[in-house]
């Protein structure tokens, strides 16, 4: 409205000097001059680096002095709201706990439509979401808030945080906690490639893409409609195995080793291989546990491809409070999942692991854990 008026054609609007009534703290006159001296200032400095990408990536910035007067106030409500979302990330960034969150490498964000929140059941959401910001009532948040010594409830590990409650404490790994949780997100994941390898099998057999050859001079036509291809379509009789339930025996007709992946995905006619291996670590961690996986099965790779397999290592991560790696992404992108049906698929990962430790969470008083008998 501001600009609305600035900018009119007519001088007595232009002149009128209508006061716009918004909050005390936050005044839109102010604000909206603030705004466009940023986006003034951005045309001057022209493009710069951002991140770690390379010089020139990404879209290049609207000019604010070529923009017309909709775009301006688009540009303006935009730069607005992106100044207020950077100071809540300041704000989080200088809380040392509660925005640990700003330290995650390789992992998405999780957008909640309104829907989910409607739907997700209140004690998940309430979790979800203490778990992010670290404020649930771990031992070591008990002893911060009231000064009590507390201890793990299972292993006695004096004020033990949420990461070691969900993720790192011994007795809740030799009981097998943390690989129930990893199983469930498993069998997710497993149907999903699954899914994927029938579909993959059913197709009628892909023409192979012959080598196109480009005068000089000439343009090499449309290639945009290419579009990234799923590593599945290149061949048909696609088999899987999971370890699940019993456990992975690797396909002797590849090589023999005493490693089991979590997933093997292969196929004789065209002698290539997938090995999956999941993680479900606590988010601060997940690149480390990506090259901790892929240092692990290079070995493999590498015998399974001196025997003539082509041969992929995917070392895929959801955190453990339902934040999906980057290279989970990698892995359904290669298998054929695009679109809506990825999205879907990934967060279907996320609630499964997410879920999970909510489970763990609940039980972490409850020194039994297994079958009865
Ligand atoms: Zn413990």
């Amino acid at each position: 409205m501001v600009l609305e008026l600035e900018e009119s054609s007519d001088p007595t609007v232009r002149n009128a000097q209508v006061p716009i009534r918004t909050g005390r703290k936050w005044q839109a006159g102010p604000e909206v001059a603030k705004a466009i001296g940023r986006l003034q200032h951005q045309e001057i400095v022209g493009r710069v680096q951002v991140g770690r990408a390379g010089l020139g990536w990404g879209d290049s910035p609207r000019l604010w002095s070529k923009a017309t007067k909709r775009e301006r106030r688009a540009m303006v409500v935009e730069e607005v709201s992106r100044a207020n979302q950077e100071q809540y990330t300041i704000k989080a960034v200088s809380q040392g706990r509660q925005g640990r969150w700003t330290t995650w490498e390789g992992t998405l964000s999780r957008p909640i439509s309104w829907a989910d929140l409607w739907k997700m059941p209140q004690a998940r959401l309430s979790f979800l979401l203490r778990a992010t910001y670290d404020t649930l009532p771990c031992p070591r948040n008990l002893h911060q808030w009231y000064g009590q010594e507390e201890s793990c409830p299972l292993c006695g590990a004096p004020n033990a945080s949420l990461q070691h409650l969900l993720s790192s404490c011994k007795i809740g790994l030799t009981q097998g906690r943390f690989r129930w949780r990893h199983d469930q997100v498993l069998m997710k994941l497993a149907e999903i490639l699954e899914s994927s390898r029938r579909e993959a099998n059913s197709q009628p057999i892909a023409k192979q893409h012959s080598v196109m050859f480009v005068r000089p001079g000439e343009g090499k036509g449309d290639t945009s409609r290419r579009g990234p291809r799923s590593v599945l379509s290149l061949a048909r009789d696609w088999s899987m195995r999971a370890d699940i339930g019993k456990q992975l025996q690797f396909p002797r007709e590849i090589t023999t080793t005493s490693l089991r992946p979590d997933i093997v995905l292969w196929s004789a006619v065209t002698k290539s291989a997938m090995l999956v291996e999941l993680t479900i670590p606590w988010e601060e961690g997940i690149q480390a546990a990506y090259e901790r996986k892929a240092a692990k099965y290079a070995d493999l790779a590498a015998e399974c491809r001196e025997a003539g397999w082509s041969t992929t290592i995917y070392p895929v991560e959801v955190g453990c409070r339902g934040f999906v790696g980057t290279s989970t992404i990698r892995l359904l992108r290669d298998v054929g999942l695009t679109g809506a049906k990825l999205r879907r698929e990934t967060k279907a990962l996320a609630e499964e692991a997410e879920k999970g430790s909510f489970w763990l969470w609940l039980r972490r008083r409850d020194k039994y854990w297994g079958s009865r008998q």
